[in-house]
């Protein structure tokens, strides 16, 4: 009984006025939907043109990465009073493409996970391996690791309420989405992972989404999946059109 949660991510696209063009195309049409979580994880700059333009609408804003401090003397970054401050909700953490590029680690994704569940953010955590790594057979250990290093210091209560998102980086962005049933079988480990670390209560609230290559298409096999609990999609949930295919697909 644990609501999917539904989150475009944005990446580095639109400017403020195809932000509003989106918020203005899906927000009607998704007004009466219900039993599904609707999120968009938006770039910095427009955020408080979609807080605005979809308010009183069922869609929750998400930004992409946050700094772990309060405050200060970090050029180019933004902490998270500073989400808060426009109403944002979700913000992902550790994404594959922010580890790749950007040296986050399991440690900086850990102090990012503390520093937003102290804000009441709800974390989107990212996990997955990558194609070398799956090839030798280290996807459950892979995904294990990560996990367990970014809950490190989180009491169970506030575990329970945020949400993991399993993207294997060979399938992000390259058509090439995992089977639903390999993806359950991923995030059924993670969810044994969360079993253990906390109690089977928490595991059994903890969502976890699949992520890479969802499309409107295939939407609705992943979430047929008992273990899966939404989805984590970058191109599909650009054009409004697509963005509405999604959660239809997901109800
Ligand atoms: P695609 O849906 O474009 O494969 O991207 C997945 C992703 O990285 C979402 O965070």
């Amino acid at each position: 009984s644990r609501t999917p949660v539904i989150a475009g991510n944005w990446k580095m696209y639109k400017t403020t006025a195809e932000a509003r063009e989106f918020a203005a195309a899906v927000k009607n049409e998704l007004q009466n939907v219900s039993g599904v979580e609707m999120v968009v994880c938006a770039p910095f700059t427009t955020l408080s043109v979609l807080q605005e333009a979809l308010a009183g609408s069922k869609i929750a804003v998400g930004a992409q990465n946050i700094h772990f401090a309060e405050e200060g003397a970090y050029t180019g970054e933004v902490a998270p009073r500073m989400l808060t401050d426009l109403g944002v909700r979700y913000v992902i953490i550790g994404h594959s493409e922010r580890r790749a590029y950007f040296n986050e680690t399991n440690e900086t994704v850990n102090k990012k996970v503390q520093a937003a569940l102290k804000h009441d953010l709800v974390p989107i955590v990212c996990v997955g391996e990558d194609l070398s790594e799956r090839e030798a057979g280290q996807t459950f250990s892979i995904v294990e690791t990560q996990t367990r290093a970014a809950l490190a210091g989180i009491e169970a209560g506030q575990a329970a309420g945020l949400t993991i998102a399993y993207e294997p980086i060979w399938a992000i962005g390259t058509g090439k989405s995992s089977t639903a049933a390999d993806a359950n079988e991923v995030i059924a480990h993670i969810r044994k992972t969360v079993a253990e670390l906390y109690d089977g209560e928490t595991a059994s609230r903890i969502r976890i989404q699949y992520g890479g290559s969802v499309k409107p298409e295939n939407i609705g096999e992943y979430l047929a999946q008992p273990d899966i609990d939404g989805a984590l999609v970058g191109g599909a949930s650009l054009a409004p059109d697509s963005y509405v295919g999604l959660i239809r697909g997901a109800v």
